[in-house]
């Protein structure tokens, strides 16, 4: 899909926007785009904007200050660049792959006396090469209430991709199973706090994520245009 590249950055926005329910969130996913790109959705009324990398990120704070915005972090994420990330307080780490990961943010947020809040990312999709928990790890973490050692870091959900395919059918199984995991961890821990998220969709697969059950879709191509890598 991508981008019909009809219109302006606000109008794409706008026309996105209308077709979320209630209470579905937008990111706008301006990785590889410049920080005017960002000003633009910021005057369509735009606060949510997801990065992948954490040197873009810091270049994009420092343009972008006195602006007011939230950043998700959305990619893959090294263990040597959780501190430069941490410092940059970001409402959302999205993409917490791995127990190690999860252990070293918690650390490090910890150091810097605040809490950050992250999702934990699921892996159901075909490819092999995405990173992230698989719904059986993800349970057992869950099932064993490891989340109560938590200092400093606060698990709000869970987010997920689709597997890379035409193929409506196991786009949306993919997502049902998501949800479902989703549903299954707030049956097991229904004390959990703040656990209410569910993030899935992207520009050419949000508006099926919405129909399974996505709170947050991410979307940044249909908004942006295609990026220039
Ligand atoms: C890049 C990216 C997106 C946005 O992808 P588009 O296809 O451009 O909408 C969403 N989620 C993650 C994790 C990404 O890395």
């Amino acid at each position: 899909m991508q981008c019909d590249c009809s219109g302006t950055i606000a109008d794409r926005i706008e026309a996105i926007r209308a077709t979320l329910p209630q209470g579905v969130g937008l990111v706008a996913v301006s990785k590889f785009h410049p920080a005017e790109a960002i000003r633009e959705a910021l005057a369509a009324g735009q606060k949510l904007f997801g990065e992948s990398r954490v040197q873009e990120l810091q270049k994009k704070v420092a343009k972008l200050a006195g602006e007011d915005i939230c950043w998700h972090f959305i990619g893959h994420l090294q263990t040597n660049k959780v501190r430069p990330l941490l410092r940059l307080r970001p409402a959302l780490i999205e993409s917490v792959d791995s127990l190690h990961l999860l252990e070293t943010i918690d650390n490090e947020a910890a150091a810097q006396g605040f809490v950050q809040r992250v999702l934990l990312q699921v892996h159901v999709a075909q490819e092999e090469t995405k990173f992230g928990f698989t719904p059986e790890e993800m349970l057992a973490y869950f099932e064993s209430r490891s989340f109560e050692k938590l200092r400093a870091t606060h698990i709000c959900g869970i987010m997920g991709m689709a597997s890379n395919t035409d193929d409506t059918e196991r786009i949306k199984a993919d997502f049902r199973a998501i949800r479902a995991l989703f549903d299954r961890i707030v049956a097991l821990c229904p004390d959990l706090r703040g656990f209410d998220t569910v993030s899935m969709g992207m520009s050419h697969d949000y508006k099926l994520a919405v129909e399974c059950g996505s709170t947050l879709v991410r979307v940044g191509t249909a908004i942006f245009g295609e990026r220039v890598y």
